[in-house]
């Protein structure tokens, strides 16, 4: 059973009847009471709300200019007073965003907004001097290798009926090509930004781009005062090599011992400092290897493991540079974030990182969102077509899996649609399945793209 999604916000329940131009039935007459309590939580009640200090005023609202540019946020008893006298409209349900609807003096403090840029998810945290006013984590798509597979083994065998193509050769290499999943990794962190900087004035963005300066790693003559001296001298290859072979001496395998840092050809004979030549070993074994390569001492894997790269890492290698160049911001190391987290004493984890990353450390936290990307087109091959061959959907159907649909009263979810398009399978707000026709549903949010919940 699919619960539609629930959302963990304050939202005030007596929003204004205004119309906007986003949500248009968020807005109707009808539309607020009904399709806003709908999709309360219990988060919402300040008995169960534990992360909350008093009922949810910890959180704040997003709000926008009449020219539709943000400002700072506001504490929800202002929005709800300002939407009750008819001064602003709804924007967005989630993360609940407000418009004024009159000039107002701006005034506004500096927001630094911290990623923690990652493979498969990504944290964010957009902190001001006192609070913390958005966070959350965003799951990134890992169906799209996948897909294109599927997609081009179909190709492949449509082609394959045809006695005579063009040739189709030379015409690849285009410059500055990324991998469809490569690619999709690159916009969603940019996508997400964007959509941040929509809604809060965020002056300053720090990007997380990769666990260790490889660059400073490879070269260690280039590198600044905090490597020479203080804490993190010598931090960050270190912490590579451990992640790298696991917090394991490479010979002994033994685990909770002082780890050094070893080279795999020694250097007396001729072995050099790059990682690729480095390993972690307890005292005992580096002293018993001595002069000796690890073929030598009986470890012939050693030097292929110490050659290969973490695949995040080599990820982050190809993107980093693009992302910082785009967006035009500040980058940090990950091995600086782990050093400043722990020293606050927060556990691990992606908005906790973006947390430190946007310099935060004694602010007050606000709850976080659990943000996912989604599929914009369900562009499907359909198998069971009672004894037709399968074929491949290529219209786009205005119902996409995922969106928020008014059904006779009811606020659905889509499933999928049937009939070439002309039906609509809903899941309603306890699991029930629900067909209906196109005709019968009205729309009330997208599900494609980035959403929050
Ligand atoms: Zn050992």
């Amino acid at each position: 059973m699919q619960k539609s999604k629930e959302r963990h916000t304050n939202t005030p329940t007596d929003a204004s009847l205004v119309r906007s131009n986003c949500d248009p039935l968020l807005n109707s007459p009808l539309g607020v009471m009904d399709s806003v309590t709908d999709s309360k939580t219990s988060f919402n009640n300040s008995e169960v709300n534990q992360r909350s200090g008093k009922s949810g005023q910890d959180l704040r609202v997003p709000v926008l200019n009449m020219r539709g540019e943000p400002l700072m946020p506001a504490t929800p008893r202002k929005a709800r007073t300002l939407l009750k006298e008819g001064k602003t409209k709804v924007v967005q349900r989630t993360p609940f965003t407000i418009q004024l609807l009159y000039a107002t003096g701006e005034t506004k403090q500096d927001i630094t907004l911290g990623v923690d840029a990652g493979y498969s998810t990504v944290g964010f945290s957009a902190v001001s001097d006192d609070r913390e006013l958005i966070a959350g984590e965003l799951t990134l798509r890992s169906d799209i290798k996948r897909l294109l597979e599927k997609r081009a083994a179909y190709r492949r065998t449509r082609r394959s009926r045809k006695w005579h193509r063009e040739p189709r050769f030379n015409n690849r290499g285009k410059k500055g090509w990324l991998a469809p999943s490569i690619k999709h990794k690159l916009d969603s962190h940019i996508r997400l930004i964007e959509k941040l900087k929509s809604i809060l004035p965020i002056t300053r963005i720090i990007i997380e781009v990769a666990t260790f300066d490889t660059q400073k790693m490879q070269k260690p003559e280039i590198s600044g005062v905090e490597y020479q001296q203080g804490e993190l001298q010598g931090y960050e290859v270190r912490a590579y090599l451990l992640e790298k072979f696991d917090h394991k001496c490479v010979y002994c395998g033994k685990t909770d011992v002082p780890l050094e840092i070893e080279h795999i050809v020694p250097k007396s004979r001729g072995g050099s400092d790059r990682v690729s030549n480095l390993a972690i070993a307890c005292r005992e074994c580096n002293q018993t290897k001595g002069n000796q390569t690890a073929e030598e001492f009986g470890h012939p894997r050693i030097q292929a493991k110490a050659e290969k790269s973490l695949k995040a890492t080599a990820f982050m290698n190809i993107v980093r540079h693009r992302m910082v160049d785009l967006l035009k911001c500040d980058s940090t190391f990950g091995y600086i974030t782990k050093h400043d987290r722990i020293k606050i004493g927060l556990p691990k984890s992606h908005a906790n990182d973006a947390f430190v990353i946007a310099g935060g450390n004694g602010q007050y936290r606000c709850e976080e969102y659990d943000a996912t990307q989604t599929r914009r087109n369900n562009r499907s091959i359909q198998m069971n077509r009672k004894g037709y061959r399968p074929s491949i959907r290529r219209q786009r159907y205005k119902q996409q899996p995922n969106d928020l649909i008014r059904c006779r009263g009811l606020i659905c979810r889509v499933k999928g649609v049937f009939n070439y398009g002309k039906w609509v399978r809903l899941i309603d707000s306890v699991g029930n399945t629900i067909n209906s026709n196109i005709k019968n549903v009205e729309l009330i949010k997208h599900g494609k793209g980035i959403q929050f919940s």
